[in-house]
């Protein structure tokens, strides 16, 4: 469902994607981890349409993200390009990015219709049920301000559910809450997971989550990926020096 092809990004003189290689298959779970500055928000900002690789293509679905064809040459995407892939992915990320002037209900309504088209009715009806799923049926009404911040992320997982993408992108998603509320979205994204039918990158900083969550751990390092396997392979049977280094912090 997702393919990159020798991405590389700079940003100036300084390369932060060195080459990345990588393939997700439908439905599957990959889990990205790292040391800070290894490029893995990059890495997952370009699947988002956020972030232009400099060199190499992305395909979503069998599709170019970044490019189009013309007359057998790839050009660089036009807008209206972007835009119809965007709909595609869901974007949960570490600050939430909730529309402050909105309550819950319209957060995650704004969506469907304005980009669907769907109906206020048909939207809303989606968007009650998505909010049941990660708990939040009795706070349609209110504003972001007045939520907690596991509250507010788990908004944030209703508001791109609802689009019904083909591939979830969860980029440090607890890294700005307070350790008490880690739990509960951890519990809404394994539930989301379990259901088993959308491909989802995880980039994260929780071990033990990764482990439990992913089929697959790539494990990044200066801007390229340095090994990945099955979370057994990864954490029980690290190979490079640098993943043993790395894993040792958590120990
Ligand atoms: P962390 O775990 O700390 O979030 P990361 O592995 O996700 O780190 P990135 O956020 O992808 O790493 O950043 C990789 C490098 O690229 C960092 O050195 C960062 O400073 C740099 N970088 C990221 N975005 C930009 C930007 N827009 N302009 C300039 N440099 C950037």
């Amino acid at each position: 469902i997702v393919r990159y092809q020798g991405v590389t990004k700079s940003f100036g003189d300084v390369q932060v994607l060195k080459g990345i290689d990588l393939e997700m298959m439908p439905g599957e779970k990959v889990a990205v981890i790292g040391p800070s500055g290894s490029g893995k928000t990059t890495m997952g900002r370009m699947l988002m349409t956020l972030e232009e690789p400099t060199e190499g293509t992305i395909e979503l679905d069998g599709e170019l993200l970044w490019h189009m064809r013309v007359k057998d040459r790839l050009v660089r995407a036009d807008e209206k390009h972007l835009h119809r892939m965007r709909g595609h992915v869901g974007m949960v990320f570490q600050h939430f990015n909730l529309f402050p002037h909105m309550n819950v209900l319209r957060n995650v309504t704004e969506a469907p219709r304005k980009v669907l088209g769907l109906s206020k009715e048909e939207a809303e009806e989606r968007a009650v049920s998505m909010l049941g799923k990660v708990g939040l049926a009795d706070k349609l009404k209110m504003y972001p301000s007045h939520l907690s911040g596991g509250q507010k992320q788990r908004v944030a997982i209703a508001r791109a559910l609802v689009m019904k993408p083909k591939v979830m992108v969860f980029d440090e998603v607890t890294s700005a809450l307070d350790p008490e509320l880690v739990g509960e979205v951890l519990e809404v994204i394994r539930e989301i997971a379990e259901e088993g039918e959308m491909a989802m990158m995880l980039i994260t900083h929780e071990m033990d989550f990764a482990k439990e969550i992913a089929d697959r751990v790539i494990f990044g390092a200066d801007g390229r990926i340095v090994e990945q396997g099955t979370p057994e392979e990864i954490f029980e049977n690290p190979q490079s020096e640098r993943l043993q280094s790395f894993l040792q912090r958590f120990r």
